[in-house]
């Protein structure tokens, strides 16, 4: 773990620089809200890389083509708050008590680990954060999750 001050608006932009080439490829429209009042954490700028790479990999493949995904950064209550959220099929209720579970997935064969969303968990936790999702079939899916401005672990 390596510890520096980070802006979570910049570490977010990284990561969509990164998936550029796959969201142009699935003309995903992308609507930011990015707080720009938004201070500054310490945390792991690799690891928090992953945990939004993660989630919106995930978006990208739930959309398929032409979906929206939105980014939104807030602070709150002395936390920052990053909520992704898109416009896919959302998840069956069935489904989602498994999505944190380590090799769960219901991508076919080659196309998934499993593995994203239990990373994604153990990293957040990992930090002094919280990870959230709120779904509704046929409208979507939004992940919320919570990076402590002054954490413990550091
Ligand atoms: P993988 O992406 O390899 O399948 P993850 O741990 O990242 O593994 O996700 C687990 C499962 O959670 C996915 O297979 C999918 O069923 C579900 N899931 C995650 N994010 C979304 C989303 N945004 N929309 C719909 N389903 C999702
Ligand atoms: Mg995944």
């Amino acid at each position: 773990v390596v510890a520096e001050e980070l802006q979570i608006n910049e570490v977010i932009k990284e990561v969509l620089m990164f998936l550029d080439s796959s969201l142009l490829y699935s003309r995903i429209k992308l609507d930011l809200q990015l707080d720009e009042y938004l201070p500054p954490v310490i945390s792991d700028r690799m690891q928090l890389q992953q945990v939004f790479l993660n989630i919106i990999n995930n978006a990208i493949d739930a959309i398929g083509k032409d979906g929206l995904i939105s980014i939104m950064t807030h602070t709150i209550a002395g936390d920052i708050r990053v909520v992704i959220q898109d416009n896919g099929p959302g998840i069956d209720e069935a489904i989602l008590p498994h999505i944190f579970e380590p090799f769960y997935t219901t991508k076919e064969t080659g196309k998934g680990t499993g593995l994203g969303l239990s990373i994604t968990y153990g990293l957040i936790k990992r930090l002094g954060g919280d990870i959230t999702v709120r779904t509704h079939i046929g409208q979507g899916t939004a992940f919320t999750i919570t990076i402590p401005l002054h954490s413990e672990n550091y």
